[in-house]
């Protein structure tokens, strides 16, 4: 083995120079031993991370070319043909699964482009579907991209104020939910923060033959300001009001996040979901310690723009704290992450497993 190490410097030579060094300290125990080579420190490392644990979202436009969108650098709106050319720059990065955020050209009061089996997701499930095969497509199921207001479901009044229907929305999710898995959605993922929808959805689907389709729940999910760079990207900021009375209060604690999980998993969830991540890592692990089910964790906009501007600030070195980033949320105990970062990281982790294999190689 070669080795460009420089050389050692006289240790012993400059002890002797230094005599109160010389009494050494008896110490039994020494986790520095356990860190001493890559080699060593990779035999006992707990938390893996690999591109196949990466969700990549994408925003799809009716439009035509892309649309960067100005909050979240290196983020566009595809049209359906440029997102079927991203998903394909996915495979290849042993990123496997996408999920598809849509931007319709109409909407109105209800968010009828949702479920018409010629909305945006729909034709651009059926692209991706029929280009790539294997790949797995998440449909997000949510009505607040395709009505006029911005909220997610029809609304309704109750004593004086409007907000949102809740058993009118079920109805509508189930209908959006059933023609994404007819137009080939592997899984899809209701998050509108809407009681009962896990259940309403899960039995329209198995009505309608769909029992193979999976629903991926955005169980806890909080009415976050780390939404923002998303609503730019997705025109869905409401016309008024906020989503406090129907997303949970960032306040609201463990208590309401583990009743809202074993719900959904009540009512049928496959995969649970804690969003937003980094302010969250704690509920995560909450979720994870309480639940068998597969958990998901969102490193939404706004996480990923507070990066990108710390980067382009010159503040922090990108791939190191994105990988950092992801570990976090390997270890609070999310199974996969949903991530804008997902094609960059899955990037350089392959670059690092070229320079081990490298550096094996010559050795
Ligand atoms: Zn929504």
């Amino acid at each position: 083995m070669t080795t460009s190490l420089p050389p050692r410097p006289d240790v012993q030579a400059d002890l002797t120079e230094r005599p109160e060094l010389t009494q050494r300290p008896e110490l039994i125990q020494r986790p520095r031993r356990t860190r001493r080579t890559p080699a060593l420190r990779s035999l006992t490392r707990e938390i893996s991370l690999s591109a196949a644990q990466f969700i990549y979202p994408l925003f799809i436009h009716e439009g035509q070319g892309e649309q960067p969108i100005a909050s979240m650098p290196g983020v566009s709106r595809h049209s359906v043909a440029g997102a079927v050319a991203k998903v394909g720059e996915a495979l290849s990065l042993g990123v496997n699964t996408v999920v598809l955020f849509g931007i319709p050209d109409s909407k109105d009061a209800v968010g009828t482009q949702a479920y018409l089996d010629t909305g945006i997701i729909q034709v651009a499930t059926r692209a991706i579907r029929a280009a790539h095969p294997a790949v797995t497509i998440i449909a997000d199921t949510c009505l607040c991209e395709y009505t006029d207001h911005g909220h997610c479901g029809p609304l309704c009044e109750i004593g004086g104020e409007v907000t949102v229907d809740n058993d009118a929305a079920l109805e509508l999710l189930a209908l959006t939910a059933v023609s994404q898995a007819r137009a080939g959605a592997d899984i899809v993922a209701p998050s509108a923060m809407m009681d009962g929808q896990i259940g309403a959805i899960r039995t329209a689907l198995d009505a309608a033959g769909f029992t193979h389709v999976l629903v991926m729940s955005y169980a806890v999910k909080y009415a976050s300001a780390y939404y923002g760079p998303f609503r730019d990207a997705a025109g869905s900021t409401p016309s008024f009001g906020d989503r406090g009375s129907y997303q949970m209060d960032p306040a609201g604690g463990y208590r309401e996040a583990l009743r809202e999980a074993r719900l959904d998993t009540e009512q049928g969830a496959d995969y649970l979901m804690v969003k937003p991540g980094l302010p969250y890592l704690d509920v995560i692990r909450v979720i994870r310690d309480a639940s068998l089910l597969p958990l998901v964790a969102y490193n939404v906009s706004g996480e990923y723009a507070m990066l990108k501007a710390a980067v382009a600030a010159g503040m922090l070195d990108e791939k190191r704290t994105v990988l950092e980033t992801l570990i976090a949320f390997r270890r609070a105990g999310a199974d996969a992450i949903m991530t804008y970062h997902a094609l960059d990281a899955a990037r350089w982790l392959r670059e690092d497993a070229q320079v081990r294999e490298g550096v094996q190689a010559r050795m």
